[in-house]
C-alpha cells in the first residue's frame, strides 16, 4: 500500500530536525533492566517525557510554526487541544515570538487553563464543548487568518515527530522494534516513515487502551470509523482520527506492522513498573508499551526501544498508583 504523495519523506524529517534543534530537547535513550529481563532482549526507553511541555508534541508544533511564512507569522496560530497539543503550540509560538489562540470549552479544568497562560499564549473560554471551542477556531481562521495547527493529521507535524526516529536509530543503529503509544497517529506515522526508510526490516508497533482505539478500530474495518470516547487513564490516546483523515491513515495503514490493545489494570501496571523500576513519573499514556510487555501481549526478537510518550498526570491519581491504591476513572475503580 502506498503513502499520499504529500507524507513526508526521510528529506523531510531530517530538515525538521534542524528546525526543531535547540528548542526540542534530544531526549535520552536509557536501559530498562526489569523490563529487559521479563522480555529476554533490551529494552529501551526514550524519554520524551523530559521535554519542555512534558511531552514530545512540541517537536511536531514548533517544526510546523518553522514553516509559516512571515504573514502567517504576524497572524498567529491557534487550537482547541486541552492537552499537550495545546501546550505545545502554546510553547512553540512563544518561543517563535508570536501569537497563539488556543481555545478551550468552559468545562476544562483551571488548573489545565493556567499551565497553557503560563507558556504565553491567549486563553479564550468558549461554550460547553470541544465542538464549540473547534468552531471558535474555524471562526478565528475566516476572521482573522489564524493558522490552526491541528494536533496529527498534518505533513509539518508528521515530520516533526518522527525525528524520534532518527535520534533513536543514531544512538541505536540495531534496534529491532519501536513500541509507540497510538491515537491520532502523528507521533507513529513520523517515526515508521523515518525509521523504515533508514531501516527497512525495523518492526513498528501501536499501543492504544483498549476502548475508543480510534486508529486500530479504523485499520480494521479499513477506512476512517468514529469510536464512541471513554475515561481513561492513557487520556491522551483519546478521541477520533478525523472522518476525513488525509495523512496518518494511510500512512498507518502502510508502515505499522502491529497495533496492540491494553486495558486500564495493564496500563495501571506499566505506569506502577515505569515508577518503580526507573523512577519515572508518566502519563497512562506513556506507559502503554511497559503495560503491553507486562501484559504479555507483546514479543521481540531483538533490542525494542518504547517511546515515553509524556508525563503530564494529575498529581494525586500518579500518587495514589505508585502506591498501589485504587484511582476512579469515570465510574470505573481501578486496581493493579
Ligand atoms: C498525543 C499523545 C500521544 C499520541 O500521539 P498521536 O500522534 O495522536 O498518535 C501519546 N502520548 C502522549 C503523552 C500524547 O500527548
Amino acid at each position: 500500500m502506498s503513502l499520499p504523495e504529500t507524507a513526508p519523506s526521510l528529506a523531510d524529517i531530517r530538515s525538521a530536525r534542524d528546525a526543531t534543534a535547540g528548542l526540542a530537547l534530544r531526549t535520552p535513550l536509557i536501559t530498562a533492566p526489569s523490563l529487559s529481563a521479563l522480555a529476554g532482549r533490551e529494552v529501551l526507553l526514550k524519554l520524551e517525557s523530559l521535554q519542555p511541555i512534558g511531552a514530545f508534541k512540541l517537536r511536531g508544533a514548533i517544526n510546523a510554526v518553522s514553516r509559516l511564512d512571515h504573514e502567517q507569522k504576524r497572524r498567529g496560530i491557534g487550537c482547541c487541544s486541552t492537552g499537550n497539543h495545546g501546550r505545545a503550540v502554546a510553547y512553540a509560538a512563544a518561543r517563535a515570538g508570536i501569537r497563539a489562540t488556543i481555545c478551550l470549552s468552559a468545562l476544562v479544568p483551571d488548573a489545565k487553563v493556567r499551565a497553557i497562560q503560563l507558556l504565553g499564549a491567549e486563553v479564550k473560554r468558549i461554550g460547553n464543548s470541544q465542538d464549540a471551542a473547534q468552531a471558535e477556531i474555524d471562526r478565528l481562521v475566516r476572521s482573522d487568518g489564524l493558522t490552526d495547527i491541528p494536533p496529527f493529521d498534518h505533513p509539518h507535524v508528521i515530520a516533526g515527530q518522527g525525528t524520534i526516529a532518527l535520534e533513536l536509530l543514531d544512538d541505536r543503529p540495531d534496534l529491532s522494534a519501536i513500541i509507540v503509544p497510538l491515537s491520532g497517529g502523528g507521533l507513529i506515522s513520523g517515526i515508521a516513515i523515518a525509521a523504515k526508510a533508514l531501516k527497512p526490516d525495523i518492526r513498528i508497533i501501536g499501543v492504544s487502551m483498549d476502548r475508543g482505539a480510534a486508529m486500530h478500530e479504523s485499520l480494521m474495518a479499513g477506512r476512517p470509523v468514529d469510536v464512541t470516547e471513554v475515561p481513561s487513564l492513557a487520556d491522551s490516546l483519546g478521541g477520533g482520527i478525523g472522518l476525513a483523515n488525509r495523512w496518518t491513515f494511510p500512512i498507518c495503514r502502510a508502515l505499522v506492522d502491529e497495533t496492540i490493545l491494553v486495558g486500564e489494570e495493564e496500563i495501571y501496571r506499566g505506569m506502577q513498573a515505569l515508577f518503580g523500576d526507573q523512577k519515572l513519573v508518566t502519563e497512562g499514556a506513556a506507559a502503554v508499551g511497559p503495560a503491553a510487555l507486562i501484559a504479555g501481549k507483546l514479543k521481540l526478537n531483538g533490542p525494542a526501544a518504547m517511546i515515553i510518550s509524556g508525563h503530564n498526570v494529575d498529581p494525586d491519581q500518579f500518587l495514589a498508583i505508585a502506591g498501589g491504591q485504587p484511582v476512579k476513572i469515570g465510574d470505573q475503580v481501578i486496581r493493579g
